[in-house]
C-alpha cells in the first residue's frame, strides 16, 4: 500500500517525538544541514513560510509605526564589553572575526548574534533633543550564536529573524512599549500562527543579558514541552549609558534615554510544526501555508477532467488562494500522501464523476476528514473552510495547553507533574530555589503568571512572591 510506505518513512509521532521532527522537517524539504555543523540551509519549502510570516508581521510593525532599517552584521569587539551583564552573557556563543583581506586585524569583529549594542552606537550619534524620539526601528537579519548542540529551526548557529530597537525619552514610554510588542507577538500567534502562547515576565535568572525586564511567549509543544517563542526587553537606561544616548530634554537638561528591543525568529517555523503536526506529517496553518490548496485529479487522462482543474485553480488564484494544481503523473494516492505529509491545509479531489455531477471533493488536514461541496462557489467554500481550520488548530491546541497545565504545591508533585505538562506553582522569589526545581525536576521557570494566586513556594516552602509557569523546554 502506497499510503503505509509513505506513513512508515515518518518515525511515530508518539514513541519518538525527536526523531518524529527530524524526519518530518527532511522529508517535507524545508531544511537541509550546511556544510558547517550547526548551519541549516532553510529550502524554498520552508522559506516561503518564514517570508508569510514577515509579511504578516512587518504589517503589524508598519501599522505600530515601527520603521524597517538595517545594521551591519559585524561589531566591534569593545562593543559587547561596554555592557557588562549583556558580555558576560553573550561570550560563550559569539563567533570571531579575526582576520581579514589577508592581514590580521587591529580589532577583532564579533559576527552579530544580536544587535543591542551597534544599535544603541548609532543611536548614541542620532538622538540629540527630546524632539528626536522617539526613535521605533526594526530590522530583518541574521544573527550567529555558536551552540553546541544544533537542532533545525529551534537551535542552529546561524539563524533569522526581526529585532525591534526603541528608544524612548520616559521608562514608563519604553515600558509599556515592552508591553505593547509583547500583546501584538501573541495577537500574532494566535491569528497566524493559530497558535496559544503564555505571555508573562521572566525570572531575573531567565531574563536577557543587560535588560532590566524580559517578557516572553511560551508555546506548548505536542509533547507538552515548551517553546519560547518570542521576547521582548525593558532594558532601563543600562545600554542608554554603555552608548551615550543622552538628549537635551524640554528643560534644557541632558538625560539619558530609555531603550527596549523585541525579536522572534525561524524557531517559530518549529514551533508551528511541533504544536499542530500528527502522525502524517506537517499541519501548516492557512495563514502561513505555502500552499494552501492543492487540486488532484482523479483519472486525469480523461477527457476534460485536466481543464476543469486548471479552471478551477486559475478561479481559486484570482481568489487569491495560494493553490496548486499537482498534474504530475504519479498515482492519485502518492499525491494524497505527499501532500498531507506536507501538511496543506485543504485537498480538492476532482475527477470525471465530480465533474459531471458539479461536485468536488474536499479533504481537511486538519481533521482528515471529507466533505463535498457543488464545483460552482468553490471560491467560497473554499474561503470558509480554510478560515475554520484556523480556528479549529487554534482551539484544539489552546485546549492541550489547557488541559496539561496542573499545580503542584511540593518539589514531588512538580516532578511528578512536569512530563508533559506545564507545573503552574508558587515561588518565593529566590534563586536558590529556581536552582533547586531545575536540579530536582529538570524544569525551568518559562514565565511568571500576571495573576498571583498560590500561597507558599514549591521549593521551601515560605510565602510566595510569584506563581510561576514551570516546564521542561527546547
Ligand atoms: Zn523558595
Amino acid at each position: 500500500m502506497a499510503k503505509d510506505h509513505f506513513v512508515s518513512q515518518i518515525a511515530d509521532i508518539e514513541t519518538d517525538f525527536p526523531q518524529w521532527y527530524t524526519d518530518v522537517v527532511v522529508k517535507t524539504k524545508l531544511v537541509d544541514y550546511g556544510p558547517v555543523k550547526g548551519t541549516m540551509v532553510i529550502r524554498p519549502y520552508g522559506y516561503a513560510i518564514w517570508e508569510n510570516i514577515q509579511r504578516e508581521l512587518d504589517a503589524r510593525f508598519q501599522a505600530a509605526g515601527v520603521e524597517n532599517a538595517y545594521f551591519p552584521l559585524l561589531i566591534p569587539m569593545s562593543f559587547m564589553t561596554k555592557e557588562a551583564e549583556h558580555v558576560e552573557g553573550f561570550a560563550p556563543e559569539v563567533a570571531v572575526v579575526t582576520h581579514a583581506g589577508g592581514a590580521k586585524l587591529e580589532e577583532p569583529l564579533v559576527v552579530r548574534p544580536t544587535s543591542e549594542t551597534v544599535i544603541g552606537h548609532m543611536y548614541g550619534k542620532w538622538v540629540e533633543s527630546w524632539r528626536d524620539l522617539p526613535l521605533r526601528m526594526n530590522q530583518w537579519c541574521n544573527v550567529m550564536r555558536w551552540e553546541k548542540t544544533t537542532r533545525p529551526f529551534l537551535r542552529t548557529s546561524e539563524f533569522l529573524w526581526q529585532e525591534g530597537h526603541s528608544v524612548f525619552a520616559e521608562a514608563a514610554e519604553a515600558e509599556e512599549e515592552t508591553l505593547n510588542m509583547l500583546a501584538l507577538y501573541k495577537e500574532f500567534a494566535k491569528t497566524v500562527l493559530c497558535m496559544p502562547v503564555l505571555t508573562g515576565r521572566k525570572t531575573e535568572k531567565e531574563k536577557f543579558a543587560g535588560a532590566v525586564a524580559t517578557y516572553g511567549m511560551e508555546a506548548m509543544m505536542h509533547d507538552g514541552k515548551s517553546l519560547q517563542s518570542g521576547t521582548t526587553h525593558f532594558m532601563g537606561q543600562n545600554f542608554a549609558k554603555a552608548f551615550g544616548v543622552q538628549f537635551t530634554d524640554k528643560d534644557g537638561t541632558l538625560k539619558y534615554g530609555y531603550t527596549m528591543s523585541y525579536g522572534v525568529s525561524t524557531r517559530l517555523i518549529g514551533a508551528i510544526i511541533m504544536t499542530h503536526g500528527d502522525a502524517r506529517g506537517l499541519i501548516l496553518p492557512p495563514p502561513v501555508a505555502p500552499v494552501q490548496v492543492v487540486i488532484v485529479p482523479i483519472a486525469q487522462k480523461k477527457e476534460g477532467v485536466l481543464e476543469a482543474c486548471k479552471a478551477l485553480e486559475g478561479k481559486l488564484k484570482a481568489a487569491g488562494v495560494r493553490v496548486r494544481l499537482d498534474d504530475s503523473d504519479n498515482s492519485p494516492g502518492w499525491k494524497f500522501n505527499e501532500w498531507e505529509m506536507k501538511g496543506v491545509p485543504l485537498r480538492i479531489e476532482l475527477g470525471p464523476r465530480d465533474i459531471e455531477s458539479g461536485k468536488l471533493t474536499l479533504f481537511r488536514r486538519d481533521t482528515c476528514e471529507k466533505e463535498e461541496r457543488p464545483l460552482a462557489g468553490a471560491e467560497e467554500s473554499v474561503a470558509n473552510l480554510l478560515h475554520e481550520i484556523s480556528e479549529h488548530l487554534y482551539l484544539k491546541a489552546e485546549k492541550r495547553m489547557r488541559e496539561r497545565i496542573v499545580p503542584a504545591n511540593t518539589l514531588e508533585e512538580l516532578l511528578a507533574g512536569v512530563d508533559g505538562n506545564f507545573v503552574r506553582a508558587g515561588w518565593c522569589g529566590e534563586r536558590a530555589c529556581e536552582d533547586r526545581v531545575k536540579e530536582f525536576a529538570q524544569a525551568t521557570a518559562r514565565v511568571m503568571d500576571g495573576v498571583h494566586d498560590t500561597k507558599t513556594c514549591v521549593c521551601c516552602g515560605k510565602p510566595a512572591k510569584h506563581t510561576v509557569f514551570f516546564a521542561r523546554a527546547y
